[in-house]
């Protein structure tokens, strides 16, 4: 709100505003006029939402009693063969010429507000910043004082983050992969593990590793990493740990997923046998293993969805 009333907020939408014309929003840099045509992500200049509700089955600290404000944006500017929400991120047909103005943008913040919602929660915002940022805008002049979650895919870019600080109160990123062939493998993305390593370490210079909670103990401001664990060793959850140890802090809150099951491709296809099934006991055990061994927080936040 401060940023909003002395006009940086705006000042800052301008900044990201002029990256779609030759876009650099997210580390794929494609550098197309967006206005005009598309890039790797298939959104054009003006936001695309697939659904928005009030939904309880985040984590209990963003979903609180009263829900958390989701936004789901339509499209991705990662292309996982695994994408649990494909029907969402890689349509991009389903939601061509479904894009929608600022002001509208801005009402769907301010209903989930009027819902009661605990926080307004961008859902796979990489690809859309500028268009959110817009939006919040229009929303903050007309009363929203929700705080803002950033739940990303982990792929984004940092000068895009820098220009969130202040803006954004929790971050709740995926860490998908700590090695780069997977990556290459399963999202097309060899980079993914450093250029989200890179998102993490902006992310964690603006909210640190403590948690602000209200009176509802919903997260108002804090950084909440999700790691999602795949079969066949794919994720490298211990790797991912000991990075964030060694580089943010063992004190960094982590949510452990324990609820991936073979979708998309992973199960339209046989080109995916180590993504074919879901975790195995073991496996899952590894991984809480290496949670308690190496995230040295009293209370890191563990999070398990039934298989
Ligand atoms: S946001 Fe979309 S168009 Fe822009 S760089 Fe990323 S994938 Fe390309």
């Amino acid at each position: 709100m401060g940023l909003a009333e002395k006009g940086e907020l705006g000042r800052r939408a301008d900044v990201l505003d002029a990256m779609l014309a030759e876009c650099t929003v997210c580390p794929h840099q494609c550098a197309v006029d967006r206005f005009s045509e598309l890039g790797k992500c298939a959104t054009g200049s003006e936001a695309v939402v697939a659904s928005c509700m009030p939904h309880f089955g985040e984590e209990s600290v963003i979903s609180g009693r009263r829900g958390s404000g989701t936004v789901f944006l339509a499209n991705c500017n990662l292309r996982c063969v695994f994408c649990q929400n494909h029907e969402i991120s890689q349509r991009p047909k389903a939601f061509l010429d479904q894009g929608i103005s600022e002001d509208d943008l801005a009402e769907i913040f301010l209903d989930l507000q009027r819902r009661g919602c605990h926080n307004l929660n961008w859902v796979s915002p990489s690809h859309q910043v500028p268009q959110l940022v817009r939006g919040l805008v229009r929303a903050s002049g007309r009363g929203l004082r929700l705080p803002v979650v950033y739940n990303s895919n982990g792929y984004d870019s940092v000068e895009v983050l820098r220009l969130l600080d202040g803006v954004v109160d929790v971050y709740m990123p995926d860490l998908k992969y700590a090695d780069a062939d997977v990556a290459a493998q399963y999202s097309r993305v060899p980079e993914y593990p450093d250029r989200a390593r890179a998102a993490l370490e902006e992310m964690f210079r603006q909210v640190g590793a403590d948690w602000h909670l209200d009176a509802d103990q919903t997260l108002t401001r804090g950084l909440l990493i999700r790691l999602l664990v795949l079969p066949s060793g794919l994720a490298d959850i211990a790797d991912t740990l000991r990075w964030v140890a060694d580089n943010l802090s063992p004190r960094v809150k982590i949510s452990l997923l324990a609820q991936y099951s073979p979708q998309h491709l992973a199960a339209r296809t046989d080109r995916y046998p180590l993504l074919a099934r879901t975790i195995s006991a073991g496996e899952w055990t590894q991984a809480m293993e290496a949670l308690e061994t190496t995230m040295k927080g009293d209370d890191h936040s563990v999070q398990v969805h039934a298989r």
